[in-house]
């Protein structure tokens, strides 16, 4: 059985992000005509305003921002300590996962990081999480 964690907020464009994920591929919306990329997903670029956009396959990779932990637990499902992260992908948008093979002790800013799935269940069924490690293990 896949690993309980929070429902995740769900709207057609989030389930399109979701649906990838089932086959593991790890792909972010691109807007078709100025090419910026939206995360999270939406109808409309936020910088042209177009609707036209793809689901573009990302590498999976990307520098540390920032992290914080989390010392009170705010999700059982996430008991403290619990780290989270924010990276700049290698194709620029942010994102915030969470690390996996690391310490938050051994993370540091503008660390490359790369992605990993983990698996996930909540009440839209059963998924796989995008989650970022070392290159290396
Ligand atoms: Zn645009």
């Amino acid at each position: 059985m896949a690993t309980p964690r929070p429902i995740r907020s769900m709207d057609p464009y989030a389930e399109q992000f979701w649906s990838y994920t089932q086959i593991k591929e790890f792909r972010l919306q691109k807007c078709s005509e100025c090419g910026k990329f939206r995360w999270p997903p939406g109808p409309t670029c936020d910088r042209c305003l177009s609707d036209e956009f793809e689901w573009t396959l990302m590498a999976g990779r990307g520098k540390i921002l920032s992290w914080t932990t989390f010392h009170r637990s705010y999700f059982p499902e996430y008991p403290a300590p619990h780290t989270t992260i924010v990276l700049e992908l290698d194709e620029g948008p942010l994102f915030a996962a969470y690390p996996v093979k690391i310490g938050p002790e051994d993370l540091s800013e503008g660390m490359e990081l790369s992605l990993r799935w983990t698996d996930g269940l909540d009440e839209f069924g059963d998924y796989n999480l995008p989650v970022f490690g070392p290159l290396t293990e």
